[in-house]
């Protein structure tokens, strides 16, 4: 199998100064919502590659990922000046396992994600799969600023075809909002004001959790889930956090 198929850029989205989502045609393997692919460019005669989680649900195209401009970052800072009909590298296969068949069944499925961790939670949501397996799905999305919460019209979108199955809770930790809850996940869990927001309860009997992004958000969240009596999810032993790092 060749190393990477040729892509097209159809669109690249600006967010906010930093945050950006590209929109590529390329052939791509069957694949599973959740999962990433390595995106690369050569620059100066060097291919450099990285992993991107694919944002949109697999049926759907093009192929889409929501990444955040690294300040000297290698690949991103060429990744911003793609334009429509650019040409970049893109692997043929996706990877990963966080993805809902690795989830043990629950009542609650909760998605918890900071900045660029909520793309694969948006192609999970996209699917059928978590609306048939939940009685509740909740998507946990923190950000700094209101700027940043990108997407929003994506899960409004959600909201109205899911109704009271489907519970958003923004987090915006340096703006006062009116509608997010301010501060940081970890301790929204640890004073209860998360199970408060959502009326439902994290425990080991009730709740799947997924968690994808800053690694010290992964870090504290666990802390706070397994002093819950929850532990993460292995084939082996099963558990109920699923985590996928990225970096
Ligand atoms: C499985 C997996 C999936 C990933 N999916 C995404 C994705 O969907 N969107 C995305 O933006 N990145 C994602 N990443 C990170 C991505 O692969 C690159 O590391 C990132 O884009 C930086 O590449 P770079 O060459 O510009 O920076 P480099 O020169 O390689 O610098 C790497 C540094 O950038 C910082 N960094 C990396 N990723 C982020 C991030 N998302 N937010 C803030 N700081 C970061 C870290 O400090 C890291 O040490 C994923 C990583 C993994 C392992």
């Amino acid at each position: 199998m060749a190393a990477w198929n040729k892509g097209v850029v159809i669109e690249q989205r600006q967010w906010s100064p930093v945050l950006h989502s590209l929109y590529i045609e390329s052939p791509i393997e069957p694949f599973q919502a959740g999962q990433f692919v390595k995106i690369g460019l050569e620059v100066e005669g060097k291919v450099i590659g990285r992993p991107y989680s694919l944002c949109n649900a697999p049926e759907i195209r093009p192929l889409e990922i929501y990444y955040i401009e690294v300040p000297g970052g290698e690949l991103t800072s060429q990744l911003v000046k793609l334009q429509a009909g650019d040409e970049l590298l893109v692997a043929p296969r996706a990877n990963g396992f966080m993805v809902l068949d690795e989830v043990p069944p629950a009542p609650h499925l909760w998605l918890m994600a900071t900045g660029t961790g909520v793309g694969p939670f948006l192609s999970i949501l996209d699917t059928a799969a978590p609306w048939q397996r939940f009685e509740r799905v909740v998507l946990v999305y923190a950000v700094r600023t209101l700027a940043e919460l990108s997407y929003r019209e994506r899960i409004a979108a959600l909201q109205a075809k899911h109704g009271a199955q489907f519970v958003f809770v923004p987090f915006v930790s340096r703006e006062e909002t009116g509608f997010a809850l301010g501060g940081r996940v970890p301790q929204a869990i640890a004073d209860g004001r998360l199970e408060s927001r959502t009326g439902l309860a994290l425990s080991a009997a009730q709740s799947q959790v997924m968690l994808c992004g800053n690694p010290q958000m992964i870090e504290d969240t666990m802390q706070q889930l397994m002093q819950r009596g929850m532990k993460k999810h292995r084939r082996k032993e099963p558990g109920q956090i699923t985590v996928e790092h990225y970096w």
